[in-house]
């Protein structure tokens, strides 16, 4: 089973089969606290030192933060360049403004290996492109609410090969953690028919890894 996106102890992660993978990056809430070049030198710094991290979470959010659009565009672009020269996966935010970070990432989609669309609930309209850029949509707990008639609708239109699931959550309590993702799983899987074996490929493929040995809890 995978979480394709959680959080613990400031980290963005990812986990398949218990095995963590972690992301790295400043997110565009921080845009105005940080340099856009140092972030990517910095970036550039953790990437060479670990072969299996991955970008993340960084993108663009017209909803949550007021830092300025310019400001956030330009951190994002110096992270990409890095994800895409160091060829690693990313995890994108996006919020209010999915269309512009489809078209921020655009240019970098030869290089990078493959993008997760974290939280993303936006109209249908944007799927194609998502997925000729090598996107993963990764459903989270809104599918959990009844009246979430049209995110549902969002999920059912997702092609077995491109979904992923996660929990966002930022907890300790790897209980609640993995409650929450098996029920987002089984709301996704009774949408779409989305199998564990299919969820596990998918982060296998997101991630260009092989996938790890399955841990069998006795
Ligand atoms: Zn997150």
């Amino acid at each position: 089973m995978t979480n394709a996106h959680y959080h613990c102890g400031g980290e963005t992660l990812l986990s398949m089969n218990g095995v963590e993978r972690r992301f790295c990056g400043v997110h565009p809430w921080r845009a105005e606290e940080v340099r856009a070049r140092e972030t990517a030198a910095a970036l550039r710094t953790a990437l060479e030192a670990d072969g299996e991290l991955g970008v993340g979470e960084i993108g663009l959010d017209r909803l949550w933060t007021k830092a300025v659009p310019a400001a956030q565009r330009e951190l994002f672009t110096a992270q990409l360049e890095v994800a895409a020269q160091l060829r690693r996966p990313v995890v994108l935010h996006g919020a209010k403004c999915w269309g512009e970070v489809v078209k921020a990432v655009r240019p970098f989609a030869a290089a990078v290996p493959a993008f997760l669309f974290h939280g993303f609930s936006r109209s249908d309209g944007l799927l194609p492109e998502i997925f000729a850029l090598n996107g993963f949509v990764s459903v989270g707990r809104a599918v959990l609410n009844d009246h979430a008639v049209n995110y549902r609708e969002l999920v059912r239109k997702l092609p077995l090969d491109r979904i992923l699931v996660e929990t966002d959550d930022d907890s300790a309590d790897v209980q609640s953690r993995d409650e929450t993702l098996a029920a987002v799983f089984a709301k996704t899987a009774a949408l779409t028919g989305l199998t564990e074996t299919q969820l596990d490929a998918n982060a296998a493929a997101f991630l260009g890894t092989a996938l790890p040995e399955r841990r069998f809890v006795v």
